[in-house]
């Protein structure tokens, strides 16, 4: 099953140019990499209704959304309440996840006293999956309505990255019922035009695994990545492609998964 993606990026700061939307950049290549389509992009600052405006019509386009950011306690955090309003759902109080925030402050923060704020980041769309954060303190949700996947990572990309690494691609994994791996090859002296030109005929044959090539600074990256039921059978499916590539380019590839 392929699926159609949407980001939605949350934050008054990305629209006045004040940070630079690197969460949109490493979502987009994670969910290629595993094969999901990104059809659009979009950022909104701390507003509901232009936010809202950007779920309604994500939902109308797209299977999978995804939003970072806006997931904090203060009162400009808004993307939760949002999006359980667009899906029709309730926010509900999770003890666990605020004994986990309590967790947080009093062990990594050091904090003896969590502001009580805090807790409204424990509130979440009833019935969803719950991503724990062991790298903050809100953690993300995930659930399926009105025919769409909704998962949303918080906004600090120290939080956002490996919350999509370690708890959204398993989610993504789980939807499809299948195993996503990829294996990057990496070529040296030759240019990205040239490798693809030598790949093209092949690469638009191949489904499974497919190869995309990478321009990189001063290399170019091939990546093959195959769906199977098992990363056994991936591995097996990708194999036979890495042999043919390395046959064509020969020493050119320096490097695998490197
Ligand atoms: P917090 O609990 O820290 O408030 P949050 O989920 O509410 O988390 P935001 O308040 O939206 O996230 O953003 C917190 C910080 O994370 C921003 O000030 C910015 O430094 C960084 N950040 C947010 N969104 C992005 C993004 N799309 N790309 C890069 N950095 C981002």
């Amino acid at each position: 099953m392929s699926l159609n993606a949407e980001i939605i990026c949350v934050g008054t700061e990305l629209l006045l140019g004040e940070i630079l939307n690197t969460n949109a950049q490493f979502l987009c290549q994670e969910l290629s990499a595993l094969g999901v389509n990104v059809f659009y992009q979009t950022v909104v600052g701390d507003n509901p209704q232009r936010l809202s405006q950007a779920v309604e019509l994500a939902k109308s386009r797209s299977d999978v959304i995804l939003t970072t950011g806006g997931l904090g306690p203060t009162c400009d955090d808004l993307t939760k309440q949002t999006l359980a309003k667009c899906f029709g759902l309730e926010l509900v109080f999770h003890e666990e996840s605020a004994a986990r925030i309590r967790d947080y402050f009093e062990h990594k923060l050091h904090s003896a006293k969590m502001p009580e704020n805090n807790l409204q980041q424990a509130m979440l769309p009833q019935g969803c999956t719950i991503l724990e954060n062991d790298w903050g303190t809100a953690p993300g949700c995930a659930f399926r309505a009105q025919g769409c996947h909704v998962i949303m990572l918080p906004g600090p990309p120290g939080e956002c990255r490996p919350m999509f690494l370690e708890r959204v691609v398993p989610y993504l994994q789980a939807l499809s019922g299948e195993v996503i791996l990829s294996r990057s090859l990496r070529v040296f002296g030759m240019g990205e035009s040239a490798v693809e030109q030598l790949f093209r005929e092949r690469m638009d044959a191949m489904t499974n695994p497919t190869l995309a090539p990478y321009a990189k600074t001063g290399e170019v990256e091939l990546r093959l990545t195959a769906k199977a039921e098992s990363p056994q059978a991936a591995r097996a499916l990708i194999a036979p492609a890495e042999a043919e590539v390395r046959a064509t380019l020969g020493d050119l590839v320096y490097g695998a998964d490197v």
